[in-house]
């Protein structure tokens, strides 16, 4: 156990890790944020700040050496060089949850092997993988980046076959994925601790705009309640299998065939920001809570419902009326430039 007044270490600093360090900070913790920029939004809130590269096996130890535990809230961050933690501090979750959630072939390999069923994907590292792609899986279909996606950026919908000739492929690793045809979006929070003790929140029903979220609402619509058992089931089994430690999300389309795999996320997620006024327990305090060895708290419902809107870009300058509405839990980020597409920050109502 690790107990409060001991220091723990983020691995990046945006909005997830400002969130990390206001839930520990609220359990007694010193958070110590390691990333690249200059001026990142979680070093605004916490104790101490290192500036370094995720490559930069030196600056990872010497951060390590002032840290009783190492998370991370930035999954692009290479599995290697966070060898370089490990003599000094334990790294909750583990770098493997790392290395299969950073590609998405490596995560849907993962995950097909433990009985869940993603969308019918092939690897594509050529025009000529693309035309075969297209003709095995069928169009329409979406390319993808394997690495470095987020937000929907390093995508390319491909509504029929001739599509593929228009594309300038770019010189990465990709992947081809059919298009699911689904009736909703919905994401499956965990928590788990290291004996093995896993609780889930309530799962929220994802509203997409421009492929960024831009609502969570819980209790989802019935067409996901009747298929978060089975996303469960599977998402159980993924952290069981990486002997996982903290909070991890998996993504899923609610289709007329059950629940279909889009991605996982080792990591809190913005699918789960709701849960700070909306749960007992936010998602940030019990990945805390899990990475130190406390006691998890309850990840039960505070409110009939809950509604969390993203403010991206523009959004945030509505701030003012936002206020103006005595119900709302407004949460900026403290991002000093606004940029269409950024996650400035968000709004979240509950249904008392
Ligand atoms: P991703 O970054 O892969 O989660 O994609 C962002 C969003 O794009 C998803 O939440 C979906 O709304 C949409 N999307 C991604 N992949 C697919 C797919 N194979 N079929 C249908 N919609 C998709």
């Amino acid at each position: 156990m690790i107990p409060p007044g001991e220091t723990i270490g983020i691995l990046g600093g945006g909005q997830l890790g400002r969130m990390i360090v206001l839930a520990a900070a609220n359990l007694g913790y010193r958070c110590h944020v390691y990333a690249p920029e200059a001026d990142p939004i979680a070093a605004d809130v916490c104790a101490a700040f290192t500036q370094g590269t995720f490559d930069d096996e030196a600056a990872l130890a010497a951060f390590a050496e002032q840290c009783a535990v190492v998370t991370y809230e930035f999954e692009n961050v290479a599995a290697g060089p966070l060898g370089a933690i490990a003599p000094h501090a334990r790294l909750h979750p583990p770098a493997r949850a790392l290395e299969v959630a950073q590609d998405r072939v490596n995560e849907k390999s993962f995950v097909e092997a433990l009985g869940g069923r993603p969308a019918p994907w092939a690897q594509v590292d050529s025009m000529d993988d693309l035309r075969a792609a297209i003709a095995k899986i069928g169009a329409p279909g979406i390319l993808k980046t394997r690495r470095d996606g987020y937000d929907g950026k390093g995508q390319w919908r491909i509504m029929q076959a001739a599509d593929a000739d228009a594309i300038d492929l770019p010189q990465v690793p990709l992947i081809y994925e059919g298009f699911v045809t689904f009736e909703a979006e919905f994401s499956v929070i965990l928590v788990r601790t290291s004996a093995g003790e896993v609780r889930f929140w309530d799962s929220a029903e994802n509203v997409h705009k421009n492929g960024i979220l831009d609502r969570s609402t819980v209790p989802a619509a019935p067409v996901i309640l009747h298929q978060v058992d089975e996303a469960r089931a599977l998402a159980a089994k993924v952290a069981d299998a990486l002997e996982y430690v903290g909070v991890l999300t998996l993504e899923f389309f609610a289709t007329a065939n059950g629940p279909v795999f889009n991605e996982m996320a080792p990591r809190v997620h913005n699918s789960g920001h709701w849960s700070i006024e909306g749960a007992l327990t936010s998602q940030f305090e019990n990945h805390v809570r899990a990475i130190c060895g406390l006691p998890l708290g309850s990840t039960a419902l505070a409110a009939r419902g809950v509604v969390m809107d993203n403010l991206i870009g523009d959004d945030a300058h509505d701030w003012p009326a936002i206020l103006s509405d005595p119900a709302n839990h407004l949460h900026l980020y403290g991002k000093a430039a606004v940029r269409p597409g950024r996650k400035m920050g968000h709004v979240t109502r509950l249904v008392l």
